[in-house]
């Protein structure tokens, strides 16, 4: 468990959390306070997650897989992956203007040093839209392997 987003429990597999709230910590530190929006979700969260979105913005069917992975094949399902805020600038959370915040700056420049990246940078070859939200851990070997050997 790394805290709470409107009431949800967000949690990550153990490695993730425990390296996340020491990120969370040294944030703190130089100032910025980052939210845990989302971590682990069940298949069942995101085919519910999957068919919001797409409802809201009305989207064709292949213009879905670009905004929310389909149920089954979200990196959220791997308990590595979370989305992350800015306390500050809660209006852009799962935004793409969340990159202008100080919270998006400093994990550019230091999530590298727990572990975390981005896993939807611009122009990414998954052909996955911008997600500057959206980070995944790769510090350990599990976690690593997961998303690094096909
Ligand atoms: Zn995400």
């Amino acid at each position: 468990m790394v805290g709470y987003y409107h009431g949800r429990e967000v949690r990550l597999r153990h490695a993730a959390a425990e390296s996340y709230r020491r990120m969370s910590a040294a944030a703190l530190a130089d100032g910025i306070r980052l939210v845990p929006i989302s971590g682990f979700r069940s298949v069942a969260e995101q085919e519910a997650l999957f068919f919001q979105v797409a409802q809201a913005k009305a989207l064709r069917p292949e213009e879905r897989a670009a905004v929310s992975a389909p149920p089954g094949y979200s990196e959220h399902h791997t308990g590595y992956a979370i989305d992350i805020g800015d306390a500050q600038f809660p209006q852009w959370d799962i935004q793409e203007a969340f990159e202008k915040t100080p919270a998006f700056r400093w994990l550019e420049k230091n999530a590298a040093r727990f572990g975390f990246e981005l896993s939807f940078p611009r122009g990414n070859p998954q052909g996955v839209s911008y997600e500057p939200w959206h980070w995944r851990f790769v510090g350990d070997r599990h976690s690593l392997e997961t998303f690094y050997r096909r």
